[in-house]
């Protein structure tokens, strides 16, 4: 059995970043670059109007004659004298004889006369060539999370494709001779599988989309070979159950066998004391407990860091924040804990139920607070750590 901490390096040390491979910007929301991006262009590549108004040349002049339009996407190449302005709109080309761009607000137009009633400063609403970016700056660092403002961006430098770390194929494993599934009719002393949905919602929130589920009996024989399929076919297999020490958890007994190495088997936490990690080559296991509280606690504070590496990720576990615990707590356990709580801007609270099979409070829960092994008790308004979920 060991700490949390160590669980955690042990972790780091054995996830390796996916492999590269170039996709389309428009499809790469989620990923992590892998490379840095530099701009092909200038962005603005012209000098662009940021009002709709008129453009002209600042000078002691206050009337001008209007003698053309720049509309956006237009190129006006007419020579514009000093005492005469340019119709412009938002995002429209800024003639190369004007500086200066006044907002139709601020003028009184008659016939062709342009009268400006607020003079703007010399320069004023025209954006610079380059203003935002200059061909050859960096646009995005390598392991960049791609956001969609981050899209928009690429896109408008007319950037196609982008390099990225891809993304996991993981497979979710449940196990168990007790498990229906929802929409089925429930006999005696079955219950309804709940893990296997909760953990592809729960890889959904880091950007893992596609996931394939697999069903066992516990069966050390049919375990075995789905495992060994799993293992050919995905590279990260998350198994929910059949990891305790029951006569029948055949789980760990099937990882052994298909040479899968065994990083660590149980934390000193609660819940999800039995959690096991292994590696086959670049495969990563883990086996979670069958306990929903337990399986999705250690989902989150285990399989994310090793998930994120994977997928390029530079911060890879949960955000901690810090608050104040809105009552006393005593940890006489020994084991670092993982409490269901909900905390808002100043304060945090336990929530009830902290049993490892109950999702009653973890699904109203935003976070969860850690208490480590050695905090034996905590007073009101004692500061904890709380890692934010969801
Ligand atoms: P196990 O680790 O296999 O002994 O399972 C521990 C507890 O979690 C048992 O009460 C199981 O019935 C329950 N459990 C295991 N797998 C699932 C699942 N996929 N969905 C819901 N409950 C489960
Ligand atoms: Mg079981």
């Amino acid at each position: 059995m060991i700490q949390v901490a160590e669980a955690l390096k042990i972790i780091g040390e054995n996830s390796v970043q996916m492999s590269i491979s170039k996709i389309k910007v428009s499809k790469s929301l989620g990923y992590v670059l892998a490379e840095a991006v530099y701009a092909p262009i200038n962005m603005p590549p012209f000098r662009q109007s940021a009002m709709d108004g008129y453009a002209f040349t600042h000078s002691e002049l206050a009337q001008f004659e209007v003698v053309s339009t720049s509309q956006a996407g237009d190129f006006l190449e007419d020579k514009i004298q000093k005492n005469q302005a340019v119709r412009i709109f938002t995002g429209a080309f800024v003639p190369d004889d004007t500086d200066t761009v006044v907002m139709q607000e601020h003028t009184r137009v008659t016939d062709n006369l342009l009268q400006i009633e607020k003079m703007p400063l010399p320069g004023a609403n025209v954006r610079a060539k380059g203003e935002q970016i200059k061909k050859g700056e960096l646009v995005l660092d390598a392991n960049t999370v791609i956001t969609p403002a981050a899209i928009g961006f690429l896109a408008c430098l007319g950037i196609t494709k982008i390099k990225v770390y891809e993304k996991p194929k993981v497979a979710i494993l449940v196990t168990g001779n007790e498990l229906v599934s929802a929409g089925k009719k429930l006999p005696k002393g079955k219950i309804y599988e709940s893990n296997s949905v909760m953990l592809e919602a729960a890889l959904k929130t880091i950007g893992i989309k596609k996931t394939t589920v697999f069903k066992v009996k516990d069966s050390l024989k049919k375990t075995k070979m789905v495992i060994e399929s799993c293992l050919s076919n995905f590279d990260v297999v998350l198994i929910s159950g059949g990891i305790s020490v029951g006569d029948y958890d055949y789980v760990k007994e099937a990882l052994l066998k298909n040479g899968v190495t065994e990083l660590f088997y149980k934390i000193n936490q609660k819940p999800g004391k039995p959690l096991f990690f292994g590696r086959k080559e670049n495969k990563l296991v883990f086996a979670l407990p069958g306990n929903p509280a337990s399986s999705l606690t250690c989902f989150y504070v285990y399989a994310i860091p090793a998930l994120k590496k994977l997928m390029g990720f530079e911060a890879v576990h949960l955000p901690e924040t810090k608050r104040k615990i809105n009552t006393a707590f005593k940890n006489t356990s020994g084991k670092t804990l993982f409490l269901k709580a909900l905390y808002d801007d100043e304060k945090v609270t336990v929530l009830e139920s902290q049993s490892s099979a109950m999702l009653n409070t973890f699904s109203i829960a935003n976070g969860l607070i850690v208490v480590p092994e050695n905090v034996t008790a905590l007073e009101a308004n004692d500061e904890v750590t709380v890692l934010p979920f969801n």
